[in-house]
């Protein structure tokens, strides 16, 4: 097991953990987070965009030194199947040497970590040593991610507030603690498409457009190629289609239109742009009447390894003996708003129970990730 820090995370997760922060819901989370941090000296600035709760804090020591930011959230998804928890999903209950509760790794546990590994930084520390640190927490990961992450960088990078580098404390461990840094994720693409042709009797086809016969030509062509064959960092990208409806209840008639769903998750050789080039040119070839509906709900991108990559290396091999894989996999997350202005990577706590019922975290394993972190702050700030 990694050393305990001196400062221990336990009670400020469970504080954490008994706010119901359920998305957009802050009850209380970001005020608990803003008295841990105001008696470390951090300025901290409260920014609610639409309905959404964010916090802004941050600590600046005497001269010129690097910026960390670290990037997280309060807020939490919903409990799901309440009954088929063995704890209160808002108890901050500890049973057998794990904590239980919504967030105790997605991730109020991460946040009360880095909380943690800052206090035994600072104490160790002369208090006027240069370089800042920062915390940038929002309301609305879990959800639309409208007026959270995304907003708060406006307001930071109008505000002269953007850091050199941030650390995002999202579950990204593998099997054991600090087996893993994530330094980049796919996009992701949904589109839906309508082929228009024209409705007729199923035995008098020259009559009639059959948009399923254009459609599954389509469809077929978007899929018989892979997109890609990887990179370096990446793996191929993937077209997945999700759904095909034409919801006809006849048998005799050829309907007047068909539409399918899919998602595409890509990496950095692809723009949600390029793509919707891609599938409008597909469409385009079947010289029929069509409608295509895209949203991107990410931008592919990658921090390649260079210095802040190799200093979080550095630091989960010292605190927990663990070597570092680099990797691009999983769903999108925060840090891909956050990509567009600095060097990011992502390195948290195993993520094995993240949305579970009776998702926990062991308490050992709670105080590992704040000696993680602080090992990250000595690094940074060597
Ligand atoms: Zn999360």
């Amino acid at each position: 097991m990694p050393p305990a820090a001196a400062h221990d995370p336990l009670p400020l997760a469970r504080a954490l953990i008994r706010c119901r922060s359920v998305t957009p819901a802050d009850d209380g989370a970001l005020a608990v987070l803003e008295a841990a941090l105001a008696p470390l000296g951090f300025a901290c600035h409260r920014l609610r965009f639409g309905e959404v709760e964010n916090l802004f804090a941050r600590r600046d020591g005497k001269g010129a030194g690097p910026h960390l930011c670290f990037a997280g959230h309060t807020d939490v998804v919903p409990v799901g199947d309440a009954a088929a928890w063995t704890a209160d999903p808002f108890g901050g209950e500890v049973r057998d040497g794990r904590l239980y509760g919504r967030g105790a790794t997605d991730m109020k546990g991460g946040i009360a970590a880095f909380v943690a590994a800052v206090q035994d930084f600072l104490a160790a520390r002369r208090p006027d040593a240069p370089g800042s640190v920062s915390l940038l927490i929002t309301g609305d990961e879990e959800g639309p991610a409208v007026d959270g992450t995304a907003r708060v960088l406006e307001w930071m990078a109008a505000n002269g507030q953007i850091p050199d580098m941030c650390l995002v404390g999202e579950p990204t461990s593998r099997a054991r603690l600090g087996d893993l840094v994530k330094i980049g994720r796919r996009g992701s693409l949904n589109a839906a498409v309508t082929l228009h042709g024209i409705q007729g009797h199923a035995a008098y086809p020259q009559r009639a457009d059959n948009p399923v016969h254009r459609l599954v030509r389509v469809l077929h062509g978007l899929t018989a190629q892979p997109l890609d064959a990887g990179t370096e960092w990446f793996e191929p990208s993937s077209l997945q289609l999700t759904s095909i409806d034409v919801g006809n209840p006849a048998t005799n008639v050829i309907p007047a239109a068909a539409r399918a769903r899919l998602n595409i998750r890509f990496n950095d050789r692809h723009t949600g742009e390029s793509l919707t080039r891609m599938l409008r040119a597909a469409l385009e070839a079947e010289g029929a009447r069509f409608d295509l509906e895209v949203s991107v709900s990410g931008e592919a991108f990658l921090t390649r390894p260079g210095p802040f990559v190799e200093a979080l290396q550095r630091a989960a091999r010292r605190a927990t003996g663990a070597e570092p894989a680099l990797d691009t996999g999983g769903g999108t997350s925060d840090a891909r708003f956050i990509a567009r202005h600095c060097p990011v990577a992502e390195l948290g706590a195993v993520g094995a129970t993240m949305h579970q019922v009776d998702e926990s975290t062991p308490v050992e394993e709670l105080r590992g990730l704040a000696a993680l972190y602080r090992a990250v702050l000595e690094e940074v700030f060597a």
